[in-house]
């Protein structure tokens, strides 16, 4: 779901745009010029449709901007950060980070899209009756506003991660101020939205629509892993609740960086059961971190004459986070590829590493004997 150009940006906010819309942009063209248009509008030339019908891609590819744009600002006016919004082949996707303060906030942000839709939907369908719809301007309008309309009433159905999801989900939240069970509503909402697109899709697939079945049966497919991702996290989320960085980390000391390979196995790894060690330098400073996997790259001169920096990552891209840290900040932090997903420093001393292991092992604890033993 990379998106593998950027085409620039729009009040501040980065629009990216996948390959996989210019496939479907290319069959949208094809299917206005050689169906739609010329069964509308009769004894034009194929330049005339094949224009009409780029006109249309690129409208529709508007018309979902816009509805992606709405939720970003309106993210914005209410503080959250807005990252991108990226175009890929099931329509839009902005990306909101921060914490949404309120319910109300919420609906307001999940609601502005499909209001936009709704809109652009009302517009064409209302120019192409002034239009007339034996005229080119008249079909197009008309056809983008129908497919606005479509698109509004899909992203309403109200399962997350699509828009009826967030409003769904606001609502209970709302209602209980219970915001896990809001997500573990929503969430469920949507694998059964998405099971049942599946489902739909297939029925098509047997009537011998093949690529409308299959087109429906992947955007289901595609719902419920969003669906069950989301749900994860929740839960993830909620059994962090309470506790703080000390007690998901893994407590570390530093280990020499100047060893070579073979005496720090014999000295530290043969003598302890972790992993990963935190290393420090001569200077008393933490220089980086290695793995027994990285250690194991190291042939047999090398073990004998390599210090063990040499195969070790630097610290600087990982997250740094006090013992007396919310836990479940450590999951929303931007990670990196590392290991590590935050470096717990206690006064300016590494204390301990939070890793995927340690999270899920304080999660198993915390499920056993509550948070707070
Ligand atoms: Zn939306």
């Amino acid at each position: 779901m990379r998106s593998t150009f950027t085409l620039g940006r729009i009040g501040g906010v980065k629009i990216g745009i996948s390959w996989t819309v210019l496939v479907i942009a290319g069959l949208i063209t094809l299917s206005l010029a050689s169906g739609i248009l010329p069964n509308a509008v009769e004894g034009r030339s194929n330049a005339e449709y094949l224009i009409g019908g780029v006109i249309g891609a690129l409208g529709l590819l508007g018309s979902i901007l816009a509805h992606e744009l709405g939720h970003a600002l309106m993210g914005r006016r209410h503080g959250l950060e807005v990252e991108s919004i990226t175009l890929w082949l099931f329509g839009g996707l902005a990306q909101l980070e921060g914490e949404l303060p309120s319910a109300r906030v919420e609906a307001k942000v999940a609601g502005i899209g499909p209001a936009i839709s709704l809109f652009v939907g009302v517009v064409g369908v209302g120019g192409a009756f002034i239009l007339g719809t034996s005229t080119m301007a008249g079909v197009l309008v008309g056809w983008l506003g129908l497919v606005n309309v479509v698109l509004a009433v899909f992203n309403l159905l109200p399962g997350a991660p699509l828009d009826g999801g967030r409003l769904l989900h606001a609502f209970i939240w709302g209602r209980t101020g219970d915001r896990h069970k809001a997500t573990r509503t929503a969430s469920t909402a949507g694998r059964v939205i998405g099971y049942g697109l599946m489902g739909i899709g297939l029925l098509e697939l047997m009537l011998g629509g093949v690529v409308g079945g299959l087109w429906t049966a992947t955007i289901g497919w595609v719902l419920v892993t969003a669906a069950q991702t989301e749900a994860r996290h929740s839960a993830t989320q909620s059994g962090l609740a309470g506790l703080t960085a000390d007690r998901v980390m893994d407590p570390m000391g530093l280990f020499p960086d100047w060893l070579v390979v073979d005496e720090f196995v014999r000295r530290h790894v043969q003598s302890t059961r972790q992993s990963l060690f935190l290393l420090v330098g001569f200077d008393d400073r933490p220089s980086g971190y290695v793995t027994l996997k990285d250690l194991a790259r190291a042939n047999e001169d090398d073990r004998l004459t390599q210090p063990v920096r040499a195969y070790a990552h630097s610290l600087a891209e990982v997250p740094v986070v006090a013992p007396g840290e919310a836990a479940a900040g450590i999951l929303t932090a931007r990670q990196a590829i590392s290991p590590i997903l935050a470096l717990v420093v206690d006064a300016g001393q590494p204390v301990g590493v939070v890793t995927r292991a340690s999270l899920s092992a304080a999660l198993e604890r915390a499920r056993l004997v509550g948070p707070r033993s």
